[in-house]
């Protein structure tokens, strides 16, 4: 058996494992991610699939999948393919199949006819309102239901009608008798058991009860014999319940659940019902908009999945709850890309430069890296040829010292190609300025020029008769406040309407025409880019700017 035990836990999680393994409470562990597919996982879900995931690799255990279907009115298999993808992209694998608590309906309707055989549950006829009226507060206990006292054999029978399909949604539910005096408000008589006359994406209409997250939870943990049932700082309160049923069962393990706080990220949302809101309402494209905190808007951004990684493990595993900084994810994605990101050019506001002392029918290929520090990422090739198209921000008629891009009667460095001199602007009827006339100077491609004068700066460039069309589409955060749902505010008012700028007719270099969904490129002095499958089309491409270079935001 593989078990890992380890002279440095980082967090206090890992240091319960750590200490279990080594007093053999356990011998290997199991964790679970137990997602509700009601939505598509969010960088909060990802911070958790690290944690489960990562401990079970770390300590030499193994993770399930679980989804957590307990409530098929929002649940949906669309979601349920969506965060099995994720989960693989984020580069995690689960233990054998991909669980269901559905899988267990059947024992845990037989698990609650056995508390009711123990007299520890009873049909209750109140409503959901009436229910909640008598459950008190955290000051004041909470009153016993009339229908609390009813014989075994009365709910046995009643319970059996609730399952068999006799009563309308709402007419009565299954409750744990445990204690309405409680201080804890979970254990004050907490429903099992609702009728809900759905159908179910994994059950079909076999079942018109369903169980609560509660009573489902511990027990589908017990039943795959989870050893580490991790979850958030809210389910805390859940625990003396989830041990209740573990202790008043007859499950065949006894699984511990442990909580930590989970992940808030400043300028973005972190809920699934506010995240499906923006995707209901058409403020977003999708759950996969690039804009969107989801795992699969990210992907579709260009964040890699290592990115991802590191900033789970950045914001730790603690018991307190923050704010994550967003430039930490931000941070993470570039120090990737900077080091793994291919290098390419592209421009995304042409001007056309004329070189005029270049054979107009002559065309060079020259070669450059695909990453400056990396022999491994090959070399790319550049036809090279009379007219080039280069940036409208990277010329100017005339600048002072500090404009080190291209000037009439200076010189510029062409990114892995020639030194050229800008000689004359040609403007149109309106005087904007829409060629240059220019001429390379000879013998200067990775030399310095002969006659001594060296250009001062660089800047990229394309081919006009060979490059690739494309069209660039630029994002800024979606939130232009720091907390867009604290406080009872309305996130919906703090869309940033700058968060998408798209621009067309960009010219990127040849190479780009056979980028891949595996491909993550730095275009050089503009960003880190991903083509964007979903709107790149064979006649045009679309890519999608994941980050800037340098961290702008706090200079706007
Ligand atoms: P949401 O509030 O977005 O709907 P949820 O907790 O209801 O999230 P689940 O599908 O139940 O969504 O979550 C699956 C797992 O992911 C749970 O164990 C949950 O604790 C964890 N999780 C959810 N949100 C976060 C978060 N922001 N940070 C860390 N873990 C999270
Ligand atoms: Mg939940």
């Amino acid at each position: 058996m593989n078990t890992n035990t380890t002279d440095k836990p980082h967090n206090f999680i890992e240091k319960i494992i750590n200490d279990d393994l080594v007093n053999k409470t356990v011998s290997q562990i199991k964790t679970r991610f137990p997602p509700e597919p009601n939505g598509y996982l969010h960088i909060g879900h990802a911070k958790s699939i690290c944690i489960n995931f990562g401990l079970a690799q770390d300590f030499g255990g193994t993770c399930n999948l679980r989804f957590d279907d307990t409530n098929p009115v929002k649940e949906d298999i669309e979601y349920v393919e969506s965060i099995k993808k994720d989960v693989q992209w984020l580069g995690f694998q689960w233990d054998g199949d991909i669980r269901f608590t559905s899988q267990y309906f059947d024992q845990l309707h037989d698990w609650a006819v056995e508390l009711i055989k123990q007299s520890k549950a009873y049909v209750c006829d109140l409503t959901q309102e009436e229910g909640r009226e008598l459950r008190g507060t955290l000051k004041e206990p909470g009153q016993n239901s009339p229908y609390r006292d009813r014989s075994v054999a009365e709910n046995l029978s009643l319970f059996a009608k609730m399952r068999a399909g006799d009563f309308a949604e709402g007419h009565c539910s299954l409750r744990a008798k445990i204690a309405m005096n409680s201080p804890n408000i979970q254990l004050r008589d907490p429903v099992i058991y609702r009728i809900k006359h759905v159908s179910h994406h994994q059950t079909g209409d076999t079942w018109c009860i369903y169980p609560s997250y509660d009573f489902a939870h511990g027990q589908s943990d017990a039943i795959e014999e989870i050893t580490h049932s991790i979850c958030t700082l809210e389910f805390a309160e859940h625990r003396p319940l989830y041990n209740w049923f573990i202790e008043n069962l007859p499950v065949p393990a006894t699984p511990h659940q442990y909580e930590f706080s989970r992940l808030n990220v400043n300028y973005t949302i972190t809920s699934k019902r506010k995240l499906k809101l923006l995707v209901d309402e058409n403020h977003v494209e999708g759950w996969d908009d690039p804009r969107m905190p989801t795992i699969s808007g990210l992907r579709r951004r260009g964040f890699t999945p290592e990115s991802i990684r590191t900033f789970a493990k950045m914001t730790g595993v603690t018991k307190v709850d923050g704010i994550a900084d967003v430039s930490m994810l931000e941070y993470a994605i570039r120090e990737d890309l900077n080091e793994n990101a291919t290098r390419a050019m592209c421009v995304l506001h042409p001007l056309k430069v004329t070189l005029t002392n270049y054979p107009s029918d002559k065309t060079e290929i020259l070669s450059a890296a695909g990453h400056p520090n990396r022999d491994d990422m090959g070399t790319r090739s550049l036809p090279f040829d009379s007219e080039l198209l280069i940036d409208q921000e990277d010329f100017r008629e005339a600048a002072n010292k500090k404009y080190k891009r291209l000037v009439i009667g200076k010189r510029v460095r062409l990114r892995n190609a020639y030194i050229i001199e800008a000689d004359e602007a040609i403007k149109n009827d309106q005087g904007e300025i829409i060629e240059v006339r220019a001429r390379i100077i000879e013998d200067t491609v990775g030399k310095n020029p002969a006659d001594g004068i060296k250009a001062k700066g660089v800047i990229h460039w394309v081919s006009a008769k060979n490059h690739v069309d494309c069209d660039v589409h630029l994002y800024d955060r979606l939130f232009t406040d720091e907390a867009p749902d604290a406080g009872g505010k309305d996130f919906l008012e703090c869309i940033n309407p700058n968060s998408l700028e798209v621009v067309q007719g960009c010219k990127a270099e040849v190479g780009l025409a056979n980028a891949t969904e595996e491909d993550y490129f730095q275009f050089e002095r503009e960003g880190y880019f991903k083509k964007d499958e979903a709107h790149s089309s064979v006649d045009k491409l679309v890519f999608n700017r994941t980050i800037g270079l340098r961290d702008t935001w706090d200079k706007k």
